[in-house]
């Protein structure tokens, strides 16, 4: 899909449903979709993917910064409890992230250390399959699934669909556990799934995603078209593996082990 303006409020069906422009767009924090990966100074990318080295992440310290980040950046709430969680970005067992990946001679304490987790950007998406009201899609100009909160009717299809846990769904009015907000994002409401969106309002802005800025280089960010950058070159030397590749759905979100 070439997303002009005109081809984005008719995906929205901003006339239809009485949804003023302003809100729509800010679903993509504030920025206009067809701008995202012209205007001048944005990072330029056809296949956007990220490379994690799980052998830099040792302390607890390690993930949070990521974490914080990432959940600060973009108005993530914080309710306390695993029932209403939200998270774009979080950490599991090696064992249940890469189940039957296990190998008792990968070193550097890979299998012992918790493994960061988020979007994988999937080239062959199911949640963009199941979503009935296309509030989730992938922008084939450069692979990110993104969510229009706007367009989410909360029927969590997408949820189901996607078979690493990454979405999260807003049980709760989000906007009540939000010690600070950032006004350069957009926050969302009850009823509404969210998840990471490669930091999209930062590479329009020339920007890293926040969790690789936080990352002191355990997160590697770029374009898997362009053979010069620094993640085709990583993952052109060392072993990656990526989530449950059985499945077919091609993650764009690499592990180095
Ligand atoms: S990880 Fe899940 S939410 Fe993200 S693109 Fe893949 S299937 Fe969709
Ligand atoms: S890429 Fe951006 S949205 Fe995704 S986990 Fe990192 S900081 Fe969060």
């Amino acid at each position: 899909m070439n997303w002009s303006r005109r081809s984005f409020l008719k995906v929205a069906g901003i006339s239809l449903l009485g949804v003023g422009a302003k809100p729509v767009l800010d679903a993509v924090a504030g920025i206009e979709p067809s701008k995202i990966t012209t205007a001048a100074g944005a990072l330029q990318g056809k296949r956007w993917a990220m490379v994690i080295d799980l052998k830099k992440f040792k302390t607890e310290e390690d993930y949070k910064r990521c974490i914080d980040a990432c959940h600060q950046a973009h108005n993530v709430p914080d309710f306390g409890n695993p029932k209403d969680e939200i998270k774009w970005i979080w950490k599991e067992p090696f064992r249940d992230v890469f189940p039957g990946q296990e190998n008792k001679f990968i070193g550097g304490g890979a299998h012992e250390n918790p493994v960061l987790v988020l979007c994988n950007h999937c080239d062959n998406p199911p949640c963009v399959r199941v979503c009935p009201t296309k509030a989730t899609f992938k922008r084939e100009e450069d692979g990110i699934v993104m969510m229009d909160y706007h367009r989410c009717i909360g029927c969590r299809f997408c949820v189901a669909g996607c078979p690493y846990g990454a979405r999260s769904m807003n049980f709760r009015d989000p906007r009540s556990s939000l010690k600070e907000i950032n006004p350069d994002f957009p926050t969302r409401t009850k009823g509404v799934v969210e998840k990471c969106n490669f930091c999209v309002e930062r590479l329009v802005k020339g920007l890293q995603p926040a969790c690789v800025e936080a990352s002191g280089g355990g997160l590697i960010f770029g374009d898997l078209k362009n053979p010069e950058s620094e993640v085709r070159k990583v993952l052109e030397a060392r072993f990656a593996i990526r989530r449950r590749p059985d499945l077919g759905t091609l993650p764009q979100v690499y592990y180095i082990v």
